[in-house]
């Protein structure tokens, strides 16, 4: 059995869904689909989950969000019409979900109903069976699985059966209505691929697979067929956003691959994520920007492992928590993202740090970047070298490069204003 799921781009309106109807009939292995709510039709559209937040944004202001809601209503009603479903099959439903929004159920509820009501209207569609995820996915408290969604599914389903299921929501563990992150379809995905045992997660979105590199800045930059699950992960921790990080872990322990493939173009291949390292060297390259750095230094801090604890400590107390580190023998740096820290707490912290630990010095830069070079058997490929020459050669400063550490990544330090000519310069260096 294949499960598949589908983007908010895919179920934008009519036309797509259409897409996804020829799709799931052309392999009768797809039986169970698992959809997000419409996304956006064009750039200047707004996705029916940001219309949601956006009503009950309203109700927790004392509003009403009747007249914010005929802007969702209309939306449903016209792909309704478009694909020969009765009006009556869901205005019932979106009675229902105005009336309950505005009666204060609150944001979670409020969010969810997108995919509710789009995999409503698509099992009538398809004729398909509708199964509410909030019938089996448990969500805990700290917005991780409980394990016992895999059990709830397959006492639920009929291997008879075909089924549609709405992503991104389940229940707590009181049996409120809960969402996952946004993005967080993909993980109602995964979660009933491996509690239905698949042989295959597709994942269907708007691009042919990852790429190589961000294709709105390189142009000639291809797909990857296949990708390892760590990988993706690596590329994900350094801005490539394809598929939702927390995504992986269920299909992992099962093994089952996972295939990133395009609704509007669904005779490519895509890129194919399993456990199989395939190839050597760096196999994408990807940026995250947005990141601050603390280099603080005192005399022999390296043989002083517990100063160091203490000082990553305080950085906790002040709401940093760094995503990179690098050590010298009298120095840290540490990377962390900016929105964690205004310059008054950054500055209030590096006082007391300095006094407290008696700091050689210690400051705190801002605009950094993040560039990552991915592949298999990064520990033991000199790839990156060819980069690094290829950025100094090109005026990007190298602030730093973390080689070794990880087997699937290299991570280059660099100017956040040279993050897109960086993407650029490595896609060359490596690719062309
Ligand atoms: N509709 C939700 C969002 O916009 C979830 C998803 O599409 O995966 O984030």
């Amino acid at each position: 059995m294949i499960v598949s799921k589908f983007g908010g781009s895919s179920v934008a309106d009519a036309t797509q869904i259409k897409k996804v109807r020829d799709i799931l009939l052309k392999n009768k292995e797809r039986r169970v689909v698992v959809v997000s709510a419409p996304g956006k039709r064009n750039s200047g559209d707004v996705k029916v989950t940001d219309m949601l937040y956006q009503c009950n944004a309203l109700v927790q202001k004392g509003a009403s969000c009747k007249d914010a809601f005929k802007g969702i209503q209309s939306r449903f009603l016209e792909i309704c019409n478009q694909l020969g479903v009765e009006r009556s099959e869901i205005q019932d439903k979106l009675d229902e979900v105005r009336r309950l929004i505005d009666s204060g159920k609150g944001s979670n509820y409020a969010a969810s109903r997108g995919e509710y009501l789009s995999g409503y209207l698509i099992s009538k569609f398809l004729k398909w069976e509708f199964l509410d995820p909030s019938a089996f996915i448990v969500i805990n408290q700290d917005n991780t699985v409980n394990e016992e969604s895999y059990d709830n599914l397959l006492s639920l389903f009929d291997d008879s059966k075909n089924y549609v299921i709405p992503g991104f929501y389940g229940r707590d563990i009181n049996g409120e209505i809960k969402t996952f992150t946004r993005g967080g379809s993909d993980i109602t995905g995964s979660i009933v691929a491996r509690a239905l045992s698949a042989e295959l997660y597709e994942n269907w979105t708007d691009v042919a697979g990852v790429y190589r590199a961000n294709p709105r800045l390189v142009k000639s930059a291809q797909p990857i067929r296949n990708l390892s699950y760590k990988e993706v992960r690596e590329l994900g921790e350094v801005g490539a956003s394809v598929f939702h990080e927390e995504a992986i872990a269920p299909v992992v322990s099962k093994g089952i691959p996972i295939n990133i493939r395009n609704t509007n173009s669904p005779d490519e291949e895509g890129t194919l994520i399993s456990s199989e390292k395939v190839g050597s060297g760096i196999v994408g390259v990807s940026s995250k920007g947005g990141l601050s750095r603390i280099k603080l230094s005192k005399l022999m801090l390296f043989k002083r492992s517990g100063v160091r604890h203490a000082l990553l400590t305080m950085l906790h107390i002040y709401g940093i928590r760094p995503c990179y580190s690098l050590f010298g023998i009298d120095s840290i740096i540490w990377y962390f993202d900016s929105s964690m820290a205004s310059d008054s707490v950054c500055s209030n912290m590096c006082s007391r740090i300095k006094k407290e630990y008696e700091l050689d010095s210690i400051e705190v830069e801002r605009g950094f970047a993040i560039l990552g070079l991915i592949g298999p058997d990064m520990d033991s490929s000199t790839d990156y070298i060819k980069v690094v020459a290829a950025l100094e050669k090109e005026g990007v400063d190298v602030r730093s490069v973390n080689y070794g550490a990880s087997d699937t990544a290299c991570l280059i330090g660099i100017n956040e204003k040279d993050q897109d000519r960086a993407i650029e310069i490595s896609h060359r260096a490596l690719f062309e």
